[in-house]
């Protein structure tokens, strides 16, 4: 384990940090790199060779033998591929080499990676271009270089671009505001992210036994154990002495990939954990969030577990997440989300604070689509993640003060009130202005927004995508509104602005639980979309509004809108087609092998004990078979039913008939077939299954 003392050298020990730039780079070459990381200029290739000798010399000495360009293609996960640094010698040795051309460009073959059409496959060719705003760093015994892959045509096929576009949108309307509201020494604006992730630890060979887990990550089948997560007690719980040494050793992988990984906690459900890292700049805080979810899997199977980050592994109790802390803050320190001492006279926070409001409402059916896909669909609208409705908390004391700028009145202020407990030992303390809520969707908390739709295994480059981009667009109207207006009468027109918009869009607001059926209801009233599935949500990718949208800002041509719409759907599809095929096969040979193997003892035992006590007894032998055989007739039933239509399923061709269709057919078929097939394995001993219960899942470790 790392020692305490350690830890500061440790930290960011495998990164090609800002440090080792300054200390290793000449200067002017330092300046150059700077300058293109701080303001987006371009960098010349004599600059890059000079980066790239350093960077391989460091790399060499650190135990890196080879490199790779790192890159987020449409498939959710990171992609690589590594060269060796070595470069043959006419005597039969060889030297280690890495140029500029090598860092900056790399030209993976792109044909197998999902493009929505933007190619056809014969057209293989790709690029990555060196990210430099996000460091290097060196995992197994290579160099890797974030960067953004595109097609030949200069079409984004991956993640990183499209943020990286999204984040100067925000930034360029955000500084031409601020300039106009005054603040005219802001550079630029940049967007901060913390992501909290969630994670499920079990056993390494109950998972292995699991064709289902293997598969899709998720358990298509399984009775629910005798406890769920009911009595609240692994909440912040003692975290166990295994898994207290797991969380040590994820944090020391982490921290010499200079992720700060900062708060570690056990969660709702039994076996559930969560891991926060202090918030970073959005691209590469999107980076570290990819990172660590890799680095959770390798460490958990090094100590005898497997990490599940799937959205709903299990059914019954909680799934996981990703709360998405989002906030916008100037290249002058100043935190545009925070409200300060006096929110209502803070006029870059109102202003920001109004465009964040009006651009979640208006563009809440993307922005729900940001966090669409197979496994997240089990998650929201259940109760325990926020409903597939968007709407905004904004606690009590922001409440007041958007009612001061609608009533045009003046808002007095709360001020901080001091807490006691009642216990003269304890010390006193100020509170917070808000309460938490854990069930909205979108929730302020102090000093930035929670967004806490996003499922826990996806990458949450999407999500700040939609916000950045929606959130730029409602900041470009209020500049559009106050612009030409003269130094006097600005601040009344802002106010003036902020009545109008707030008046527009307060129905997104809501404080109250929207766990419950009531705000469904109210929801509805007010109009508020509520798209419940991936297939549901998904035309509004593709309508006018939203490529509008994008468009203007030149995040996505029409074209990678259209061919990200292609690859969401067939992704959907393929996902839940693998799971039909899974649960298939899961009953057919591994649960009807422990119906029958229990069955064949059953009936043996009965009619032995039949023929010593003359045909009486046996109630409990026989009612238990009895139970068996209805619920695996049903099974039988159900079974047959999805096999039918998956192969329909399978025959579909338009790509959002098809996957309209495996959710409202297969996903239902699926969820008949698991009712029948858990009511057999609840009459089923252990001893019989092929496979884990979730009782030894869930509660097992130690
Ligand atoms: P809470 O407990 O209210 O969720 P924390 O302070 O623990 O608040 O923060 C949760 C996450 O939010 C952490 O990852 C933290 O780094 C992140 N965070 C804090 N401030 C910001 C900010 N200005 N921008 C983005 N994320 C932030
Ligand atoms: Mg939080």
């Amino acid at each position: 384990m790392i020692k305490a003392s350690a830890l500061t050298e440790e930290f960011g020990s495998l990164v090609f940090n800002d440090k080792v730039m300054r200390d290793r780079l000449p200067k002017d070459i330092y300046k150059a790199v700077h300058k293109t990381i701080e303001k987006g200029s371009h960098l010349e290739l004599d600059v890059a060779n000079c980066v790239a000798a350093v960077m391989k010399e460091w790399a060499v000495e650190n135990g890196a033998t080879h490199f790779t360009h790192w890159f987020q293609p449409m498939t959710g996960l990171t992609a690589e591929k590594h060269d060796s640094f070595i470069s043959p010698m006419d005597d039969g040795t060889v030297i280690m080499e890495f140029s500029g051309k090598e860092l900056v460009k790399g030209e993976p073959d792109a044909s197998s990676f999902p493009s929505g059409g933007l190619r056809a496959t014969f057209e293989a060719r790709g690029y990555t271009a060196w990210d430099p705003s996000s460091p290097a760093f060196i995992k197994d015994g290579s160099l890797y270089i974030p960067t953004a892959f595109c097609s030949y045509g200069g079409e984004a096929l991956d993640k990183k671009t499209p943020l990286l576009r999204s984040m100067e949108a925000l930034s360029n309307e955000g500084v031409k505001l601020l300039h106009l509201l005054g603040y005219e020494d802001v550079g630029r604006v940049n967007t901060t992210i913390g992501s909290e992730q969630e994670y499920f630890l079990i056993d390494k060979d109950d998972y292995k036994r699991r064709k289902d887990l293997l598969f899709t990550g998720r358990t298509l089948i399984g009775a629910p154990a005798t406890k769920g997560q009911e009595m609240e007690d692994h909440y912040f719980g003692v975290i166990k002495p295994k898994v207290s040494e797991y969380m040590h050793d994820l944090d020391e992988e982490l921290w010499k990939l200079g992720i700060p990984a900062k708060t570690k906690h056990n969660e709702v459900a039994p076996s559930q954990h969560e891991l926060a890292p202090v918030f970073e700049t959005a691209n590469i805080a999107v980076d570290h969030n990819q990172l660590t979810m890799e680095v959770m899997k390798k460490v958990a199977d090094r100590h005898n577990f497997a990490c599940l980050l799937h959205e709903k592994p299990f059914e019954g109790i909680n799934g996981s997440g990703k709360h998405n802390n989002w906030s916008v803050c100037t290249d002058t320190g100043l935190n545009l989300l925070d409200p300060g001492k006096k929110p209502a006279e803070n006029i870059p926070f109102l202003v920001f604070l109004m465009a964040v409001i009006a651009a979640v409402d208006e563009y809440a059916p993307i922005l729900r689509l940001s966090v669409a896909s197979a496994g997240n669909d089990h998650r929201l609208g259940g109760n325990e993640a926020p409903p597939a409705i968007i709407s905004i908390f904004v606690g009590d004391e922001l409440a007041e003060v958007l009612k001061a700028v609608e009533e045009g009145a003046d808002y007095q202020g709360q001020g901080k009130a001091q807490m006691s407990m009642g216990a003269t030992v304890l010390p006193h303390f100020t509170k917070d202005n808000t309460d938490r809520n854990r069930t909205s969707p979108f929730a302020f908390t102090g000093n930035k927004f929670e967004f806490r739709m996003p499922g826990s295994s996806v990458s949450v480059a999407n999500a700040n995508i939609v916000l950045n981009t929606a959130v730029a667009e409602e900041v470009a109207k209020i500049y559009k509104k106050l612009e030409g207006v003269s130094k006097d009468a600005l601040k009344d027109k802002v106010m003036e602005v902020l009545k109008e918009t707030l008046a527009e869009h307060k129905r997104v607001l809501f404080n109250g639980n929207g766990y419950t059926d009531e705000w469904v209801e109210e929801a509805a009233k007010r109009g508020l979309p509520n798209l419940k599935s991936l297939p549901d949500a998904m035309p509004y990718w593709i309508s006018d509004e939203s490529i509008e949208l994008f468009t203007k800002h030149g995040i996505f041509t029409k074209e990678e809108i259209h061919s990200r719409y292609e690859i969401l759907l067939e992704n959907y599809s393929k996902s839940v087609h693998i799971e039909a095929l899974t649960m298939q096969e899961m009953v057919r040979k591994d649960l009807t092998e422990g119906i029958v193997a229990y069955e064949k003892d059953l009936t043996k035992e009965i009619i032995q004990k039949k023929s010593v006590l003359e045909g009486a007894g046996c109630v409990l032998e026989t009612s238990v078979l009895k139970g068996l055989e209805e619920a695996s007739g049903k099974m039988f039933e159900a079974l047959e039913k999805l096999e039918k239509d998956t192969k329909t399923a399978e025959g579909k061709t338009e790509t959002l008939d098809t996957a309209a269709y495996y959710q409202q057919t297969v996903l239902e078929d699926m969820d008949e077939l698991r009712k029948y097939a858990d009511a057999a394995e609840a009459l089923i001993p252990d001893k019989y299954l092929s496979y884990p219960t979730y009782g030894q899942m869930l509660f097992s470790l130690r």
